[in-house]
């Protein structure tokens, strides 16, 4: 009997957001099992949450240096197979780059980095290693986003001519960063978050959306940035026009000054033969206007057959029962889970299966990131991606 895929997890610590997250959806389909971590930047108190992880107090180590040490160490078949990178952006690239160099498989945060340069560096180990690495887009992972990526793929629009994504937050209004609230407070501070503030955080996923959805690379961008509360060093708000290879054009907003917005992310395409619409506050449902014909309301169900069949593979339960975002974040682990397997069993994987965000996806975002900030500060009008 084939054993659980074994996962080791860097942040979750307490107080944490999106750690526990991740261990949440690592586990949801019984695939993944937690076998150690390095949850928090106090060894103390990483090693304490062995009691909140039900793990062997020797599986809870005091940094993720030690983690990776002792677990290389263990034999086949008890070591963890893959790391879990979910501290603050600044880590990303460390972490990851050494569990590549002892060969774990990665799964890591977004943003993938804090600079271009080293998504680019994370690339080229990925390739050199030959490892697997997903990045959490967890976005992509909705049932209802799949089924509008393969309703693009078969033509079902017509040719891409106008993509419009919004991201915007409220949460940062005012500046919470200087109450001590763990996370506005790293997010606030460059040299942790890296160069984008609300667009390192939120932006990057749109973007990321919108190539998923559409398949389209941007090639162009022309952006304007802001920093609205007084003494905030990075960016709260963005708009950015798009332009993308092939000719579609596209609005890009984010921001995380909107007072009373939550996680109010939407997509719009237009192609020449009609349009669709996801809105992430209604995530089951994902809306199909074509051209002269009423708008048809397609819904997530893994029995509704006139879904496709990657869309099915994402879902878990019959329609009516709404799944959301801990289920997208768990087909990212379900789909990467897939993918180890297949490879530990030298089995051939389907590459339909694959579907995950990679570490390209990751150097991508890291340069819309750069990009934009790029543009912002430019007299020039128009700056090539
Ligand atoms: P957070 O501050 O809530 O948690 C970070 C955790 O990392 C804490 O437990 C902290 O102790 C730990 N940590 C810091 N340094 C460490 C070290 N040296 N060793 C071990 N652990 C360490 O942050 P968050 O809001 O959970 O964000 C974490 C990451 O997740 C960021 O990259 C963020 O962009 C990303 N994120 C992604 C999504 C998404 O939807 N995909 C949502 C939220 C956050």
């Amino acid at each position: 009997m084939s054993k659980k895929i074994r996962m080791g997890l860097v942040g979750g610590g307490p107080g944490s957001f999106i750690g526990p997250v991740h261990f949440r959806a690592a586990i949801m389909d019984g695939q993944i099992e937690l076998v150690c971590g390095a949850f928090d930047a106090d060894p103390e108190k990483s090693k304490a949450a062995a009691d909140v992880y039900y793990l062997p107090r020797d599986r809870a180590y005091g940094t993720w240096q030690e983690m990776l040490d002792k677990e290389s160490a263990l034999p086949e078949g008890e070591r963890m197979d893959m790391v879990s990178v979910t501290t603050p952006n600044h880590l990303h690239y460390p972490i990851a780059a050494a569990a590549l160099d002892k060969g774990f498989h990665v799964v890591c945060e977004k943003p993938i980095t804090i600079s271009l340069d080293e998504a680019e560096k994370l690339a080229k180990k990925v390739e050199d290693t030959g490892l697997l690495f997903a990045l959490t887009h967890t976005y992509t992972g909705y049932p209802m986003v799949k089924e509008a990526k393969y309703l693009v793929s078969k033509n079902q629009l017509g040719p891409i001519r106008k993509v419009v994504v919004e991201y915007p937050q409220g949460w940062l209004s005012t500046p919470l960063e200087k109450t001590g609230n763990q996370q506005a407070s790293w997010r606030s501070n460059p040299k942790y978050n890296g160069p984008g503030g609300c667009m390192g955080d939120i932006g990057v996923h749109a973007e990321n959306l919108a190539e998923y959805i559409t398949g389209l690379q941007i090639s162009e961008l022309c952006a304007d940035i802001n920093s609205f509360v007084p003494g905030r060093e990075l960016d709260d708000d963005a708009s950015v026009l798009l332009r993308f290879e092939g000719g579609a054009k596209g609005v890009l907003w984010a921001t995380q000054i909107a007072a009373g917005e939550e996680n109010n992310l939407s997509i719009r395409v237009y192609g020449e033969k009609g349009g669709l619409e996801w809105r992430q506050h209604d995530p089951n449902t994902l809306l199909l206007k074509m051209l002269d014909q009423p708008v048809q309301i397609l819904r997530a169900g893994a029995n509704y057959g006139n879904l496709s069949e990657i869309t099915r593979w994402n879902l878990r339960v019959p329609g009516g029962h709404p799944e959301g975002y801990i289920e997208a974040f768990a087909n990212i682990y379900k789909n990467m889970a897939y993918a180890i397997r297949q490879r530990k069993e030298k089995l051939p994987v389907d590459p339909a299966y694959l579907d995950f965000p990679t570490v390209h996806d990751g150097v991508r975002g890291m340069r819309f990131i750069e990009k934009v900030v790029e543009s912002a500060t430019s007299t020039d009008k128009w700056i090539r991606f």
